[in-house]
This record gives C-alpha cells, sequence and structure tokens, in this order.
C-alpha cells in the first residue's frame, strides 16, 4: 500500500523546494502527484511536470464525472488531484507526495484517514513577505492576496500530524525526509517484515 504524504504551506514557505530535494532522496520510492489546474503557466513550468494545465471548462468536466480524488479553488484558480494519480502510485509500488492546499488536505484526510499530513511554515510574517517579493513572479496586488490567505492556511492548520517551520533549508529538508522514514517504520505498515522476520524463528520450532 502506498502512503500518501500530503505537503501544504503557504506559498512563498519553500515547500516546493523541500518537495524537490525529498524527491531527490527518494526517486525511486516517491512519485510526485502532479495536479490539474486552471491557472497559466509561470516562468519554466513544463505541461505535465509543474501541473496539468487544463481550462475551466475541461476542469469542471472532470469535477462533474468525479475524476478528482480532492480539488479546490485556490487564488480564483482550480487546482486538483485526478484519481489516476494514486492507481499509478499504488501500481508501481511507490508512496505518494501531494502539494495541496489546506481545503484539498481536509477533503483528503477524510477520504483517506491514513494519509500523513506535513504543514510547512516560513518562520515568521516578515520572511515570508521578503521571500514572495524575492521571487517577483507576482503583482503587489498578488502578494498581499498570498500573504491574507497565509494567515488563513496557519489558522487551518491544525489537523495536520506535523509541523516543519522552514527557518533554514537543509535543516527543514533533513525533518521532512525523516518524517517520511519514520511513517514507513510504523508497526502497522511493517507487517510483512515482522511476519517475514517471525517465521525465520517458527521455522526452527
Ligand atoms: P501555485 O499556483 O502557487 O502553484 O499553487 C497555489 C496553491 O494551490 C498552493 O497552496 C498549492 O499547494 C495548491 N495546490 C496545488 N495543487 C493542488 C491540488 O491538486 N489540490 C489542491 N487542493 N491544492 C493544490
Amino acid at each position: 500500500m502506498s502512503i500518501v504524504f500530503i505537503v501544504s504551506a503557504p506559498s512563498g514557505s519553500g515547500k516546493s523546494t523541500l518537495v524537490h530535494r525529498l524527491m531527490e532522496c527518494e526517486r525511486d520510492r516517491i512519485m510526485f502527484s502532479v495536479s490539474w489546474t486552471t491557472r497559466t503557466a509561470r516562468g519554466q513550468e513544463v505541461e505535465g511536470e509543474a501541473y496539468h494545465f487544463a481550462t475551466r471548462d475541461e476542469f469542471e468536466r472532470a469535477i462533474k464525472k468525479d475524476e478528482f480524488l480532492e480539488w479546490a479553488e485556490v487564488f480564483g484558480n482550480y487546482y486538483g488531484t485526478h484519481r489516476s494519480v494514486l492507481a499509478r502510485a499504488e501500481a508501481e509500488g511507490k508512496d505518494l507526495v501531494l502539494d495541496i492546499d489546506v481545503q484539498g488536505a481536509r477533503q483528503l484526510r477524510a477520504r483517506l484517514p491514513d494519509a500523513v499530513s506535513v504543514f510547512i511554515l516560513a518562520p515568521s510574517r516578515k520572511v515570508l513577505e521578503e521571500r514572495l517579493c524575492c521571487r517577483s513572479e507576482d503583482s503587489a496586488e498578488v502578494i498581499n492576496r498570498r500573504l491574507m490567505g497565509a494567515v488563513r492556511e496557519i489558522r487551518g492548520s491544525d489537523g495536520y500530524d506535523y509541523v516543519v517551520v522552514n527557518d533554514d533549508v537543509a535543516r527543514a529538508s533533513d525533518k521532512l525526509w525523516s518524517i517520511v522514514k519514520a511513517e514507513r517504520s510504523r508497526r502497522r505498515r511493517m507487517e510483512g517484515e515482522v511476519r517475514r522476520i517471525l517465521d525465520t524463528f517458527e521455522q526452527n520450532d
């Protein structure tokens, strides 16, 4: 069974960098869930890598056909996780990382109670504002909207299993990777391995 890792953060908290670093360490064992979105591609974003870019029409048709595990409207655009993503991770025997917002995380936790959720936070509003301004991808108005969104998201983070404060990228990456490794070692996920070891004892009885 794939472990589903939900990673959320207010935008500018450094989540993408942390998820990238995790994927580098875990390339063979974790699949990144490529979401659908109706927003337009930013900078170097490539179709099928960062997102599947869809029209509002296409997205709404997929909602009607119940094709999403979860979906939400964020900053005026639709974002959603297609059901086929989890099926593919299961088929390939990989765990799955989803970079989704707090609304999507709530839906997913209700649907998949075993999912592990991690909330990433910049250490302060000042740091978040600096990071958003540095990116210079967005207008002042969008940055302001993102800062207001951050407050809402942080307040909505109480149902998450873990919090990682991204004050230092190397340290925060390490924590995220440790969470992944610790979750894999949970007793209920080690049933097969424990059984195999127990068999080696029982064969000698
Ligand atoms: P951005 O436009 O900056 O890439 O993403 C904006 C927000 O949408 C981020 O908080 C991101 O986590 C969220 N997001 C991305 N993909 C999904 C998705 O499939 N579902 C949900 N609910 N949120 C998503």
